[in-house]
């Protein structure tokens, strides 16, 4: 097991769409932050000193090699909107992000969602991964078919994690370290498979900051959603406390 060196606890932001959100009532509607939401969040760190930083930008951090006011910026499932709303407010910050892309549904959408009533949004092709990995950031994997990891045999576990980095690094032509779990559901040994996998770092849906001496492969997030206000952030990311499970 591989654990973080970090003295103090890194925030690594959660997002998910970036685009005008949807009707009230829409399930999952809190997943997609208005650009100019996500411009004033981003702005906002930019003037406290700190920047955003993908998951490979943020390894020496988290090992401990190096110290500095940064955070980890990552977006969950490859969205098109990310590319044309985020993309250009990142640029002129000089941010970088991590984003987990589903292999199966390169340029196709969030069909695993459609059941659930969620609007159907469209998600990057090969040529619009490659941009992405070309203006700096990070081509992670978040499994072939946005799998439910609990509910996978041991083989169809190691093709979701061990497969996609595969299917992904031929798309982007870049090396696939970051993983991120669908859900924030997996298995206690499958940490150990993502590793095996090749992975360096892996996300959870758990919230709080990346505390001193987390398991690289079992790493927590500050959720961001729509509604998320600004001083509700302040004390996500910056409160000294130790931990503050369930904010
Ligand atoms: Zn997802």
């Amino acid at each position: 097991m591989t654990t973080t060196r970090n003295s103090r606890p890194i925030p690594i932001l959660m997002y998910h769409q970036c685009a005008t959100p949807p009707a009230k009532g829409t399930p999952f509607r809190s997943l997609t932050v208005d650009p100019a939401v996500f411009a004033r969040h981003m702005r906002w760190l930019k003037a406290m000193g700190y920047r955003g930083l993908s998951m490979r930008d943020l390894q020496p951090y988290l090992r401990g090699e190096k110290q500095g006011k940064v955070f980890g910026l990552t977006f969950d499932d490859g969205f098109v909107n990310v590319a044309e709303n985020a993309v250009p407010i990142m640029a002129d910050l000089g941010f970088t992000a991590t984003n987990y892309f589903v292999a199966a549904q390169v340029g196709g959408t969030n069909a695993w969602d459609a059941e659930k009533g969620v609007p159907t949004a469209q998600l990057m092709d090969g040529a619009q991964i490659r941009a992405w990995a070309k203006a700096g950031h990070e081509v992670g994997s978040h499994t072939i078919a946005h799998a439910n990891l609990k509910e996978c045999s041991a083989d169809q576990a190691r093709e979701q994690i061990g497969g996609s980095r595969k299917m992904l690094q031929d798309v982007s032509g870049e090396s696939v370290d970051a993983f991120c779990y669908p859900y924030g559901y997996y298995l206690p040994e499958q940490c150990a498979l993502v590793a095996e996998s090749g992975y360096t770092n892996a996300t959870t849906t758990r919230r709080g900051r990346v505390q001193p001496g987390q398991d690289m492969m079992e790493l927590s997030r500050v959720h961001v959603l729509r509604s998320t206000h600004f001083a509700s952030m302040m004390i996500k990311l910056f409160t000294p406390r130790e931990e503050l499970r369930g904010r």
